[in-house]
């Protein structure tokens, strides 16, 4: 690992500085913190103009990582990289910055923002220089058992870049002898969680999905060449014809020779993370076999049949609920309308007016519409509740608009675990639904009822039972160390 020589003490300052900036407070366990991603990915082979293309589908996947992005080409046998922080089109300005990412494949990659904790070094796609040649990862997910992982290497010498679980599947992948390929599927066999992985070296493309296939990974066709990235949608901007899923479990090397397809271990069931069809994909992707708008659709139907309400009018909490908002309204036989309206235009602000104005963050991102709400029984449609402070301020702009009474509808069954596999939340004690129950959350948010859909309804929705529910009852498909327990914040929910 030429490439990742730092000193233990600079790693632990840089550990502990990441700590600080993801907001661990000092009575949490900050040491050794191995920051969580909720990421998207793309990988391009034989494409000419590799980078660009690239760009476009990173652009397209922007929802799901807006603290850094970046993109690795291979070139005459070299890698070229290019990564920063901020959003795509903040990073690649000028066409200079496609110059230095000449090649027909790329690998790239967006990583969520986490609660203000950026770091260049923790930022994707991942570089190094190794005795089988150069490697470059990007990687979606969450690797549970890294920080043990991360442990034992240390303990025989390894020296660490990062502090992202994915640096400890490279060690790994170093340490193992053998050719490349059976070194990576020895690997991936060791590490534990979720992983929607894309590889590349001097001369081929991997992709690689957990047994569990919690992170979605699709694979299309585009021209002569192949296409991989998280979601379709990445696919409609480049014109990219959709092929099929990658596999649970399955690693695809894609070279001269062609592609072809290894398996890991299959896992006991598999865990599609139903939070992706919910909230995080964007409604116009089509992962795990479904088309994220109509379920979303179909859920916000079932919440009508399932939990109707005296209501005159129909709301989103835009934009990720608008689909179930709409379902919901046309099966209750009510209106919708748009009584909120969200600012596009902002990022996160720092600055509060010198004046305190009261629920000013949800203020500055949503503003009521006082004609759709003035007097009227209001079912506000959401998509979930984590900590509740969103939804409280939100039911205070609502009322303070006119609305007469607020009836709160949940696709998500009530959020009461944290996500370990890839999805930012708060520490358990920081989830609502973990500390109240639903009447008290009811009082506590302000509204005349609030009722969820339940996890079997999403499942009798969706089709089948593949699907990870760890969040909303617990039971969590791989086994994670205490140790691996961080606590972060949803961006939707401060
Ligand atoms: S715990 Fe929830 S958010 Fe995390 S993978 Fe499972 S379903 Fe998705």
């Amino acid at each position: 690992m030429k490439k990742m020589i730092q000193s233990n003490e600079d790693n632990k300052h840089a550990l502990k500085t990441q700590a600080k900036a993801c907001g661990y407070r000092s009575k949490r366990k900050c040491k050794n913190v191995i920051p969580k991603d909720e990421c998207g990915v793309v990988a391009l082979y034989n494409v000419p103009s590799a980078s660009k293309i690239a760009y476009l589908a990173l652009y397209a996947l922007q929802h799901r990582g807006q603290e850094s992005a970046g993109i690795v080409t291979s070139h005459e046998s070299r890698l070229c990289i290019k990564k920063g922080m901020g959003l795509v089109n903040e990073v690649f300005r000028e066409e200079s910055d496609f110059q230095i990412l000449p090649g027909n494949s790329a690998i790239g990659h967006v990583r969520y923002s986490t609660s203000g904790g950026t770091s260049i070094e923790n930022s994707q796609p991942l570089q190094i220089v190794y005795r089988r040649g150069s490697l470059a990862v990007a990687h979606n997910g969450n690797i549970v058992n890294a920080l043990e992982l991360r442990k034992n290497l240390e303990r025989t010498g390894a020296i660490f870049h990062t502090s992202v679980d994915t640096e400890v599947l490279l060690h790994l992948l170093a340490r193992n002898v053998g050719n490349f390929e059976d070194a990576l599927i020895s690997a991936l066999s060791i590490v534990k969680g979720a992983f929607s992985l894309v590889m590349m070296s001097e001369n081929k493309i991997i992709l690689a999905r957990d047994p569990n296939g919690f992170r979605p990974l699709i694979l299309g066709k585009l021209g002569e060449g192949w296409i991989a990235a998280s979601e379709t949608c990445a696919f409609d901007l480049v014109g990219a014809e959709f092929i099929r899923e990658v596999e649970p479990g399955e690693i695809i090397f894609i070279d001269e020779s062609g592609l072809r397809s290894r398996f890991l271990a299959p896992a006991a069931h598999q865990s599609l993370c139903l939070f992706e069809l919910i909230y995080f994909s964007r409604p116009d992707s089509f992962i795990f076999g479904n088309s994220v708008h109509e379920i979303r659709v179909k859920l916000g139907e079932k919440l009508a049949e399932t939990h109707p309400a005296d209501a005159d009018v129909v709301i989103s909490v835009p934009d990720s609920s608008n689909a179930s908002a709409l379902g919901y309204a046309k099966k209750a036989g009510l209106p919708f309308s748009f009584g909120l309206i969200r600012s596009h235009y902002i990022g996160r602000t720092f600055i509060e007016p010198d004046q305190k104005i009261r629920d000013f963050g949800a203020r500055i991102k949503y503003n009521p519409v006082a004609s759709t709400l003035k007097g009227k029984r209001v079912v506000l449609v959401d998509d979930s509740i984590v900590r509740g402070t969103t939804s409280k301020k939100i039911v205070r702009l609502i009322k303070k608009a006119g609305a007469k009474e607020v009836h709160m509808r949940i696709i998500c069954p009530p959020w009461t675990h944290p996500c370990r596999y890839g999805i930012d939340t708060p520490s358990i004690d920081q989830l609502i639904a973990h500390n109240l129950t639903v009447d008290k959350m009811k009082k506590e948010i302000g509204v005349n009822s609030l009722e969820f859909l339940s996890v079997q309804d999403l499942f009798d929705i969706t089709g089948n039972c593949s699907y990870c529910t760890a969040c909303m009852d617990g039971n969590y498909p791989v086994e994670f160390s205490d140790e691996s327990k961080i606590d972060a914040r949803r961006e939707d929910d401060e």
